[in-house]
């Protein structure tokens, strides 16, 4: 027996317990935002350092923070030459409200159909015990050809406050070879998925001023500009008619999409009619020359996110405001640069201002975006995937950002492996969310052939 199917195996004779540690996980309420949860997050970490323990680690370590605490976990092979390999997880959850609309208590995991539904039992409770489960798996049965690293934050769900301080104090401590975060997921069902690519963001707020105070309309409209109409005017100038982005270089640096990358993107099934579902619009809308999958993961975006100017209240008041907000982002592509993209903005919107009123632009954040098509060890989980699900794999563009993905990049100098084994239709933060547990136990074996992929070389 090769030693993938020892360990694939032993899953399976010991399935039934192994799948018990994770519902066991599942029943520890660890609701990050909610501080009457605070001893539960607690609880969760503790369980997990206990089964990181108990499979051989020689380094279990808490590390407290300000709210959650992080665990720090390592495990070597008695290979010297071993890569390492960093596990990122949560093992915080969302809020479970409305309560009512659960099947069953979030907290007491119950197998319906071929579904295992609780609070975090996808999101990710579910792809951090995959990853412990198939390295069980291993350890007991072969010797591990390469040293595992975990890091578990309890912070994700509200924005992982310490975790950026963490990685960046602690670099030496987690510095490795390879980095799998299974925060990811699948596009579908029969569909191993490795996210390659997100998008990066500039964020900035332009705020006209006309007159030194709101003014009575009846006395002064038709003498003044208003600034709620000259902003609507600038932001109107920021698009095309066909769609795209009307700042003059704001695609200079676009990558362009290849041949190749447009067949993968389409090899995802998903329709525009889903598109349509999932967010109620009447009709889709962006660049002509583009799929909607393509523009959600693959060109760049300018979108107003907030617009504000004048009187908003109950009722009706006849005023010139003083003045008018918006709040802008952009969602960037490789090889865009941040802040070259803001200045590019705040240019072009300088140029189009009338003199009438007085514009400033001010940055609230800028971050790259991300192309992981070569990070390490994703040929070895290409393999993985393909011999278990028998499909090719999935190579899919985020539409959003993955910022843990972008500091360990910065800090630690590897690209992340971006997956995990939750599907779209899981619920994750919603009410009955679920992990398919068919899926569930693919994934165990396909990181049971990943992780004893680096012994053969
Ligand atoms: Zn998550």
């Amino acid at each position: 027996m090769s030693n993938p199917d020892k360990a694939i195996n032993y899953f399976h004779i010991n399935q039934k317990q192994l799948t018990e540690a994770y519902l066991n996980l599942l029943r520890i309420p660890s609701i990050s935002t909610n501080p009457d949860h605070k001893a539960d997050m607690v609880k969760a970490a503790e369980y997990l350092s206990k089964t990181l323990a108990e499979l051989g680690f020689e380094r279990v370590e808490i590390f407290q923070t300000k709210m959650h605490p992080i665990l720090f976990a390592e495990k070597r092979s008695s290979n010297p030459e071993a890569k390492t390999l960093l596990i990122y997880g949560h093992y915080d959850v969302q809020p479970v409200d409305p309560l009512d609309e659960w099947k069953s208590d979030p907290f007491q995991p119950e197998f319906r159909g071929e579904n295992v539904y609780a609070r975090g039992a996808s999101d990710m409770k579910g792809q951090v015990m995959a990853s412990i489960l198939a390295l069980e798996s291993v350890v007991k049965t072969s010797e591990l050809p390469i040293n595992i690293k975990y890091l578990l934050e309890g912070e994700e769900e509200i924005g992982s406050p310490s975790l950026d301080k963490f990685i960046i104090d602690n670099a030496d401590m987690l510095s490795c070879d390879m980095i799998l975060n299974p925060d990811a997921g699948m596009v579908g069902m029969n569909q191993p998925t490795l996210v390659y690519g997100l998008r990066g963001m500039t964020y900035f707020e332009v705020r006209v001023d006309g007159p030194k105070a709101d003014l009575h309309s009846g006395l002064w409209g038709g003498n003044v500009a208003n600034p709620a109409t000259v902003l609507s005017e600038i932001i109107a100038k920021l698009h095309n008619p066909d769609g795209s982005v009307a700042i003059p270089g704001f695609y200079d640096r676009v990558v362009p999409l290849t041949d190749d990358e447009r067949k993968q993107i389409a090899a995802n099934k998903t329709s525009d009619q889903a598109f349509l579902d999932i967010t109620g619009s009447p009709a889709l809308y962006g660049e002509e020359d583009y799929t909607p999958l393509e523009r959600q993961g693959a060109r760049p975006t300018l979108d107003v996110n907030g617009f504000y100017s004048g009187f908003i209240g109950d009722g009706a008041k006849t005023i010139i405001p003083a003045y008018a907000k918006a709040k802008i982002s952009c969602r960037l592509v490789p090889d865009q640069d941040p802040m070259e993209i803001y200045n590019l903005a705040k240019n072009y919107i300088l140029s189009i201002a009338p003199d009438t009123v007085r514009t400033k632009i001010f940055l609230h954040s800028a971050g790259p975006a991300y192309l992981a098509n070569d990070a390490p060890g994703a040929e070895n989980l290409v393999e993985a995937f393909r011999e278990v699900w028998n499909a090719p794999v999935t190579f899919k563009r985020e539409g959003g950002s993955i910022p843990v993905a972008t500091v360990m990049l910065q800090e630690l100098g590897v690209k992340s492996l971006l997956t995990g084994f939750g599907l779209p239709d899981d619920g994750i933060h919603s009410p009955n969310e679920h992990q398919h547990y068919p899926t569930w136990l693919k994934g165990i074996e396909a990181l049971i052939r990943f992780y004893l992929s680096f012994g053969e070389e």
